[in-house]
């Protein structure tokens, strides 16, 4: 961490939020060191402070991952160009946002690799001479990898040419098991994103239009950022036969036919680093929920000048006491004021600061602040490691009702074609509205207003009403918004 005067105070060079949200954005992402620009356009370097957010978000996900029953394995990062053109409608999906190679070991490559943009098509090879028979399946494989889209806008963590995510990919015997697998992971994604990254989510299935090149069906799960715009946060595609049959994924079913997997894919990106800054962040920085947060409590020690005798030791020890009851903490021994200390680590968006003083010492207590309310209180030492664990848990779960009530204000039902422009271009959210499934229809209200289908309820009501634009009778009931 760069040394720094103790004039300069670091929260008030952030962009408020109602000036500039984007520009708001890059400065926390800047100022709290979590990811930098990297030489190549696109790319960016995940800091440590970043990067330990990403993987307590990955272990929280990989946890999951395995107890429904998956494992982990690793693929290639090179795929032959010929494996990728493949599947027609995948290729075409992708082509526009691949990288190759053409050299290696000084000579030109006979044929071209891909960086892959995705794993279908290395995947699929592979389990071509995998299964065999129906008792081969099913396989539930995942890997976490990085993947590399050449993007022209990019933005850190939110869509960078390169960057890191889990993929999981998986054959089954019949359509069902493909749907299912396929369902509970949506729900598994959700699940992670409300109750570990206190993001709230809606669940749905994505139209034609945007679903992955070369699945079946894709559904996702949305959330709402500050600013009023969705962040799509993870998919889960049902690929049908798609993919077996270009890649010729054939096995022995139990009636000795012969017959084409079924197969899923699905992941989740360091996309939602971003959808936790945007969630939960504020004019001073981030505010992370105590789950991703790389620390739950920093300590800052108040005193005069020799606060190093006084007050410093008896720091340690509350340090040590806490990292003995599992509690992330860091002790801030650096000679800055505590003000100067309190702004940067509110900046860095740490749940709890506990601050320590003589006084505090005589009366054998501590003053806690809480970043999410701002409130403080004075908390014995005797107990403390119980009493700060309980403040963490009300403020996972405080930050995920304020974030749910926040989509809740700006979600509205519309009932007339002009209601829907006006909430678009007045105070946006997510936007529901009966829809015909007409793709042309869906590209005008996108073209009319920037707002496009996130997704439709997985269950959907027999539509009764008629679509919100073109008033041929709906078909679902779909959400929009404007989307990152
Ligand atoms: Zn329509």
């Amino acid at each position: 961490m760069a040394k720094k005067t103790a004039t300069e105070s670091f929260v008030t060079e952030i962009t408020p939020q109602s000036e500039d949200f984007s520009r708001w954005y890059l400065d926390v992402v800047r100022r709290a060191e979590l990811a930098d620009y990297s030489p190549v356009k696109g790319c960016m370097v995940i800091r440590p402070y970043g990067y330990a957010i990403w993987e307590l978000i990955q272990q929280a996900l990989d946890l999951r991952i395995k107890a429904t029953g998956h494992v982990n394995a690793y693929f290639p990062l090179f795929i032959p160009e010929s494996l990728l053109n493949k599947e027609a409608e995948h290729v075409e999906g992708f082509a526009p946002q691949v990288a190759y190679v053409t050299h290696g070991g000084g000579e030109k490559l006979e044929e071209k690799l891909v960086v892959r943009p995705t794993s279908e098509a290395i995947i699929g090879t592979m389990y071509a001479k995998w299964v065999q028979s129906w008792r081969d399946l099913p396989i539930l494989i995942n890997q976490w990898a990085n993947v590399v889209r050449w993007e022209k806008v990019t933005r850190p963590f939110l869509r960078t040419t390169e960057f890191l995510w889990q993929e999981g990919h998986t054959a089954h015997e019949t359509e069902s098991e493909a749907e299912e697998e396929t369902l509970k992971i949506l729900d598994l994604y959700a699940d992670v994103c409300e109750s570990v990254l206190a993001v709230p989510v809606v669940k749905g299935r994505k139209s034609e239009s945007e679903k992955f090149a070369g699945a079946l069906r894709t559904y996702s799960i949305e959330a709402l950022m500050g600013d009023g715009r969705a962040l799509q946060a993870g998919t889960s595609h049902n690929l049908g036969q798609n993919f077996a049959k270009a890649f010729d994924i054939t096995f022995q079913a139990r009636d000795k036919s012969v017959q084409h997997i079924w197969g899923t894919s699905w992941g989740i990106t360091t996309r939602l680093v971003g959808a936790v800054i945007m969630t939960h962040g504020d004019d001073s920085g981030l505010v992370l929920p105590p789950l991703v947060a790389p620390y739950h409590v920093v300590i800052v020690p108040i005193g005069r000048e020799n606060w190093r005798e006084t007050v410093l030791p008896r720091a340690q020890d509350i340090k040590r006491e806490l990292v003995d009851a599992g509690i992330r903490v860091t002790l801030d021994d650096r000679d800055e004021r505590p003000g100067w200390k309190f702004s940067e680590w509110e900046l860095r968006g740490v749940p709890l600061r506990v601050e320590i003083g003589p006084k505090d010492i005589e009366k054998a207590s501590v003053l806690v602040a809480r970043r999410d309310t701002r409130a403080k209180q004075s908390i014995p030492m005797n107990g403390l490691a119980a009493a700060l664990r309980t403040l963490l848990d009300d403020v996972q779960r405080s930050l995920f009702e304020r974030a749910r009530r926040f989509r809740e204000e700006h979600t509205h039902r519309v009932a007339s074609y002009d209601e829907f422009k006006q909430v678009m271009e007045g105070r946006p959210g997510f936007v529901i509205a009966p829809w015909c499934g007409l793709a042309e229809c869906e590209a005008q209200i996108k073209a009319e207003t920037q707002a496009t289908i996130r997704n439709m309820p997985v269950v959907t009501r027999a539509p009764s009403a008629s679509c919100i634009r073109c008033d041929a009778p709906a078909q679902a009931e779909a959400w929009f918004a404007k989307a990152y």
